[in-house]
């Protein structure tokens, strides 16, 4: 599935407004993932031994399927933060998901950049993702995470006055890189497991079971950074959580 040239021109209009705001000094807080200057999102808890895994832009089989797979191997749940599009495209995936006992929050219907979308839009990609996963469930969506992290006090606001709590991370994978190897990315996922230990925080891993520009993305190294993550960090050692133990 190409991107439409509405859509890619829309991605480089919003990418350009995106660099005003990074030379406008609210970058930090529009975009560091644990800033809290623009309102309070949920990072991580206060027990170095909690750990998230958190996956981005789903539902997209294979990937989710075979990461499914591993995790009910490991018993461990995880937070799947879901594309509203893909919901509406593979509705049976989202249930397998959340019967499969993980928890499912809100990623918007198309992915923008909210911190660059008026107000309406920001309301209409939130309202529209609760609607395509609650038709799907049949339950409320509480959660929320903002795609590439960009947010402002608006986007805040009307997530919260949709009932949602909004999410961030403490440790990133970076498995959007095109040339990535599972193990890079299981040594950038080390570094923020390690950074949030040492201030004493639970780790809340970034990943990713699906793309954003189209479903069928290869996430292939993203499962086997999961596998080798599950298998350092043993449930022994570790708690695995899912987001709502935070709140
Ligand atoms: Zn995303």
């Amino acid at each position: 599935m190409r991107p439409v040239r509405g859509q890619v021109l829309g991605a480089i209009a919003s990418a350009g407004a995106v660099a005003i705001l990074a030379g406008s000094g609210c970058a930090y807080a529009s975009l560091a993932p644990a800033s809290q200057l623009f309102g309070p999102t949920v990072v991580a808890g206060r027990d170095p031994a909690e750990l998230a895994l958190t996956f981005d832009d789903g539902p997209n089989d294979p990937w989710t399927s075979r990461l499914l797979d591993l995790l009910a191997l490991h018993r461990v749940q995880a937070t799947f933060f879901l594309i509203g599009k893909y919901v509406r495209q593979c509705p049976e995936l989202v249930r397998e998901i959340r019967g499969a006992g993980h928890l499912i929050g809100n990623h918007t219907v198309t992915h923008p950049w909210l911190a660059v979308e008026s107000p309406s839009r920001v309301r209409q990609e939130l309202a529209d993702c609760n609607r395509a996963l609650e038709d799907v469930l049949g339950e409320p969506v509480r959660f929320f995470r903002p795609p590439h992290g960009s947010r402002r006090p608006g986007v805040l606001q009307s997530a919260r006055e949709l009932g949602l709590t909004p999410v961030m991370w403490n440790a990133m994978g970076y498995d959007w890189r095109p040339d990535t190897t599972a193990s890079r990315i299981a040594a950038h996922l080390e570094r923020g497991i390690a950074r949030s230990r040492r201030r004493g925080r639970g780790a809340n891993l970034l990943l990713h079971d699906g793309g954003h520009l189209a479903l069928g993305a290869d996430r292939s190294q993203s499962i086997g950074a999961t596998r080798i993550i599950l298998e350092r960090h043993r449930p022994a050692q570790t708690r695995y959580v899912t987001v709502d133990a935070w709140v």
